[in-house]
């Protein structure tokens, strides 16, 4: 399969062909004709399976009026000041600025406008932006509310709404604003939903937006599960600081994604990491935006090695390639897992998950198994045996990490286990 043969402009393909893409992802290859023939779309994909690309480039044709599918209804007027004829709404603000570039990298050949807006940094330099009116907009859902109150948007024309990582709006609570905002968008427009999940709660979310939706599901637990090899390491809870900076300094870490349950977690591991003399920052939802985008922007160029994220603000975190992830502390939300080691072995890449595992989260770690069908083998690590007795298995394999590539992925347990992501919740 090729992208030459998914319906899209000479235009997309040339922008496709740039960015190096050679095949289109399973969720590509399903929801780019279906946006294009301009149906509505309820898709299952996580972040990581190339998702931004597959609702914005059908998405950037339409708008652009270019090569519109025989059949399909003309798209609208072009701009009117104020007017949004397209809307991405993201959970986060990482999220929202990250699909924003997207949009902007992918519409560089066409004629479009796109903008973004979210929370956090002032309003009015986004009320100017949306003054001529866009193609395209990518917000989240508090600041695109204040801006419809204040007057500076306006959805009469809008065509297209997207709403991604729907599960994670649900999960933020954002279920109101949501539904605020459908009641002040037009009934007549293609709607398209990507989740991470499909659980009842976004069925029913789904019947309530979306019309007579195309279902795709690319998104079992295991298609980013095998990819990843994953380790996980008993340890005592207070340790756990301590055998990361062993792990980093012997493996020679340069660019460490770390998860942390909290907050404050968060912060005091980064300050026991800068004592260790490695650079760390941190990114949770009471830093500024500011502050949050200088981490990324430290991490994505190498000047931060380890990145210690909470689970929501990691949502938006696409750095490609990333080589290794640890789980600090294992999520609640079995779902949770998935998405964080789905940060590491990314559009084809392999990469390395490493979660420290302390006694008190053994019930954590029974429904992540549960969940992804995996029976993992405890490894300890040489010199951190947990004090306390727990069934683990020992390793005695000294260079812990040397090699990325290498098939040690935990045993898969029956083949009825083995799909667990769907309508678990
Ligand atoms: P996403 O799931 O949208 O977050 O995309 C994950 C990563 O995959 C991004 O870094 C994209 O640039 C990359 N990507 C998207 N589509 C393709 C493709 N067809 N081939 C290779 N990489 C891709």
């Amino acid at each position: 399969m090729s992208f030459g043969s998914l319906g899209l402009s000479d235009e997309l393909l040339k922008t496709v062909e740039e960015q190096g893409y050679s095949t289109p992802s399973p969720i590509q290859i399903k929801a780019i004709p279906a946006v294009l023939s301009q149906r509505d779309v309820m898709a299952v994909a996580q972040t990581g399976t190339g998702k931004t690309a597959s609702f914005t480039l059908p998405m950037l044709q339409l708008l652009s009026g270019d090569a519109i599918p025989s059949g399909a209804m003309q798209r609208g007027p072009s701009l009117q000041a104020k007017h949004v004829r397209a809307l991405v709404i993201t959970p986060t603000r990482e999220l929202a600025a990250q699909v924003a570039s997207s949009v902007k990298n992918y519409s560089r050949h066409l004629n479009i406008r796109s903008g973004v807006v979210f929370g956090g940094v002032r309003i009015e330099p986004q009320i100017s932006e949306l003054q001529g009116g866009l193609h395209m907009l990518v917000a989240t859902p508090g600041r695109l509310i204040d801006l419809y109150n204040q007057q500076a948007i306006n959805f009469d024309e809008l065509e297209i709404l997207v709403l991604d990582e729907a599960d994670r709006m649900l999960d933020l609570g954002f279920i109101d604003d949501i539904r605020h905002i459908q009641m002040l968008l037009p009934p007549k427009r293609q709607t398209l939903m990507f989740s991470a999940t499909f659980s009842s709660e976004i069925k029913l979310l789904a019947k309530g937006m979306l019309n007579n939706p195309l279902l795709i599901d690319v998104a079992t637990a295991n298609s980013t599960v095998d990819k990843v090899q994953q380790k996980i390491h008993p340890i005592d809870k207070e340790r756990k600081g301590e055998v990361l900076i062993h792990l980093i300094k012997k493996n020679k870490w340069h660019q460490v994604l770390v998860f942390s349950r909290t907050k404050h977690g968060a912060d005091s591991l980064v300050l026991q990491l800068e004592k260790a003399g490695i650079n760390a920052a941190s990114i949770h939802a009471n830093r500024s935006q500011h502050a949050r985008t200088l981490a990324l922007d430290g991490f994505r160029n190498g000047k931060v090695v380890v990145l210690v994220a909470t689970d929501i603000a990691s949502r938006g975190i696409d750095v490609s390639q990333l080589p290794c992830v640890v789980n600090f502390d294992l999520p609640y939300v079995p779902e949770d897992y998935v998405h964080r080691i789905g940060r590491t072995g990314r559009a084809g890449h392999s990469g390395l998950a490493i979660s420290l595992f302390s006694e008190d989260e053994s019930k954590q770690l029974q429904s992540i198994e549960r969940l992804i069908g995996h029976k993992f083998k405890l490894e300890i690590i040489p010199g951190f045996a947990p004090s306390k007795k727990a069934p683990v298995v020992s390793s005695d394999d000294d260079d812990e990490y040397g090699n990325f590539e290498a098939d040690t992925k935990p045993q898969r347990r029956g083949q009825s286990q083995g799909r667990g992501r769907r309508g678990r919740k």
